[in-house]
């Protein structure tokens, strides 16, 4: 990712493409995963554009990160029983694909479904 190829979060967050948001405010927004690997599936992500994994987020804004985790437990609250699993894959090997921070925010029966 650089400053003339923003990433598909960038685009939705400047509504350039469609997506299915469901909380947004000043800092984060939140959508529904277009893949989902659980019955509720959604990602949280920063609107700042400097970070691509959360090593960096979390040396660079701990705040930005802990807002993250606060949304994603409300999120699970909301569409889910309040439990939920936090992923952030960090790299390639370990199957990120979108260099623009983000936190899996993954509810439901999760026994029957695989890591994110
Ligand atoms: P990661 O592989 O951890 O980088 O996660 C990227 C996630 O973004 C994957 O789970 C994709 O399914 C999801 N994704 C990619 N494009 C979109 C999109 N346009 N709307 C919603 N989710 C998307």
């Amino acid at each position: 990712m650089t400053a003339s190829t923003p990433s598909i979060f960038t685009k939705i967050i400047d509504r350039d493409i469609p997506a299915d948001i469901v909380f947004e405010n000043d800092r984060v927004i939140a959508i529904r995963d277009i893949n989902p690997q659980a019955p509720v599936h959604l990602l949280v992500i920063p609107k700042a554009t400097a970070y691509a994994n959360v090593t960096e987020l979390a040396a660079a804004d701990p705040a930005l990160l802990a807002e993250i985790v606060t949304t994603a437990h409300n999120l699970a609250t909301l569409h889910a029983a309040g439990e939920y699993r936090l992923v952030f894959n960090s790299g390639e090997s370990a199957g990120q694909t979108v260099f623009h921070v983000h936190a899996h925010v993954l509810a439901g029966n999760l026994q029957e479904h695989t890591l994110a």
